[in-house]
Order: C-alpha cells, then sequence, then structure tokens
C-alpha cells in the first residue's frame, strides 16, 4: 500500500476549501492544502509541491501531475463533504413523514397524507348519515 492511502484530511477552520492533511505514519507533520490555489489546482505546503510543483506552475508549465498526494487527499476528502451535503440537502428537501391512519407517507411536517385529510374534512363538512356503513 502506497503513502498517500494512508494520509487523512480533516477540514481546516478557515473555510471549505482548506484542508489539513496528515500522514497516519507521521502524524506530527500536517501539511495545509488550499483547494482553490492556482486557479484550482490546489496548492500545498509540503517541499515536493513548493519545489518541484509550485515552480513549474509559476513559470506557466502546466505539464504532467501538479498535485501532490495531499491536494489529492484534501480533494477526496472535500468531495465526500460535498456530497454528503448534498445528500443532507436532497433528503431535507423530500423530507417524508408517515400518515397516522393509513400509513403512506405523507409530505414534510406533516401526520396526515392527503386522501385521508380530504376523508377527514368530508366527513366534517358533509356528515352524510348515508355514507356511514354503521
Ligand atoms: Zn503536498
Ligand atoms: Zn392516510
Amino acid at each position: 500500500m502506497g503513502e498517500q492511502y494512508q494520509l487523512e484530511a480533516r477540514p481546516h477552520p478557515d473555510g471549505a476549501l482548506r484542508w489539513i492533511v496528515t500522514s497516519r505514519s507521521r502524524p506530527d507533520i500536517e501539511h495545509l492544502v488550499d483547494l482553490d490555489g492556482f486557479g484550482g489546482i490546489g496548492r500545498c505546503s509540503c517541499e515536493h509541491f513548493e519545489f518541484r510543483i509550485a515552480p513549474d506552475l509559476r513559470d506557466g508549465r502546466r505539464i504532467g501531475a501538479h498535485r501532490c498526494s495531499h491536494i489529492l487527499t484534501a480533494r477526496n476528502a472535500f468531495t465526500d463533504a460535498m456530497i454528503a451535503t448534498l445528500i443532507r440537502v436532497r433528503e431535507t428537501r423530500h423530507q417524508t413523514g408517515t400518515c397516522q391512519y393509513c400509513g403512506n407517507a405523507t409530505e414534510a411536517g406533516t401526520d396526515t397524507c392527503p386522501e385521508c385529510l380530504q376523508e377527514i374534512q368530508a366527513n366534517e363538512t358533509d356528515p352524510d348519515p348515508e355514507t356511514e356503513n354503521g
């Protein structure tokens, strides 16, 4: 297993695009990753990025791999966080309840489905004895 599989990213309090990446084998060494660095390529505080990748980017040479394993790890963590957020938003938007009368799905914030609600309202407004079955 390569080193990049042992990397862990955690969000930095400064914003969603800034991450702290550590290695499980060397947790004392932290790398700061800015995903919006170099126009979205990313920027990392590690030596490999600062001395090998960043000079090429500053000179406009954008050939080859411009992302160290820390940036890739942070991008992966960012994607996970973004997907989790989008799932949460979608679930909140389509949140449903359960009808207390028939058990069918209801709209968010209600405990009576449209059919049962209609039935209840019909009984309240039109108490016709002929519709009752005893
Ligand atoms: Zn790096
Ligand atoms: Zn119902």
